[in-house]
């Protein structure tokens, strides 16, 4: 029962990613969502059933065109794996404090309140993940996503202080302290360190996360992204890639970081240097 019910929620999980990959590519483009990944980009062969089934189609194919052979963007198979992963981790994190029994899983346990939280962290992975995309293409997060996220989290922090009570006000109050330094560092450099978009997104992060989490997040987002630029820059003196390719670091985007950042922390309930011990949560 369990291991079915956890097939069916990750294959679930890669159908919304082969959709989230159509969202991400159109959005603000002005063609329909609703068509879908119907057509291949390139010589615009219409795609029968079999060339859109989530993850296999890909593998089978070798990220190629049926017909004219041209290569399919890695994005769209890493897609479908991530939010099937991502949601499979939901439902058995969320999952693991409600109605898992041990091995077994106790339907009449299944609450109103634990499905309505997994279809809530569903749902913001699917946005966090559509501005992932887009901030690692376009290297711009799209306002109306980031303040649905924002907007999103911030009646969940309510309802979690005012009815569940199981946060605090300075939970409440972390969107907005995590913002801040973001904001800080975007208006000193008049938007050349950062952009104002990571500012938002740390806003929703805040909520999302609390305090403690929010703050973790940040820092790890900060390690990560140093980690990854320490890389490329050791890469490519190694390799002694072309100018070209030198610019790159300068444009990576910090939002894909700040999400990661977010995921790791949400998972693994990563607390950096203790904060909780420290503030006595
Ligand atoms: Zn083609």
């Amino acid at each position: 029962m369990f291991l079915t019910l956890s097939l069916f929620v990750f294959i679930f999980g890669t159908i919304v990613g082969s959709f989230l990959n159509v969202v991400a590519l159109r959005y603000n483009t002005g063609l329909s969502f609703a068509r879908g990944r119907s057509q291949c980009f390139s010589c615009g062969k219409g795609l029968s059933w079999r060339e859109l089934i989530p993850v296999l189609s890909y593998i089978v194919l070798g990220g190629k065109c049926k017909k004219c052979k041209s290569k399919i963007s890695v994005q769209y198979l890493l897609v479908e794996l991530v939010t099937g992963a991502l949601f499979l981790a939901t439902f058995i994190h969320v999952g693991a404090n409600t109605f898992f029994a041990g091995s077994s899983v106790s339907v009449s346990a299944f609450t109103f309140v634990s499905l309505a939280t997994i279809i809530y962290y569903f749902f913001i992975w699917s946005i966090l993940i559509v501005i992932s995309v887009y901030d690692f293409r376009h290297k711009i997060i799209p306002d109306s996503l980031v303040f649905l996220f924002a907007g999103i989290t911030l009646i969940a922090s309510l309802v979690g202080f005012f009815y569940f009570h199981s946060n605090t006000l300075l939970d409440i109050l972390a969107g907005p302290i995590l913002a801040l330094p973001f904001w800080f560092l975007w208006a000193v450099s008049r938007g050349r360190w950062i952009g104002l978009g990571d500012a938002k997104l740390a806003l929703g992060i805040g909520f999302m996360l609390g305090f403690v989490g929010g703050v973790s997040a940040v820092v790890l987002a900060f390690w990560i992204g140093a980690g990854v630029s320490i890389g490329f820059i050791v890469g490519q003196r190694l390799l002694s890639l072309s100018s070209k390719n030198l610019t790159m670091k300068s444009e990576i985007s910090f939002g894909p970081f700040l999400i990661l950042g977010t995921v790791i922390t949400f998972f693994f309930s990563f607390d950096v240097m203790g904060l909780s011990a420290i503030f006595g949560f």
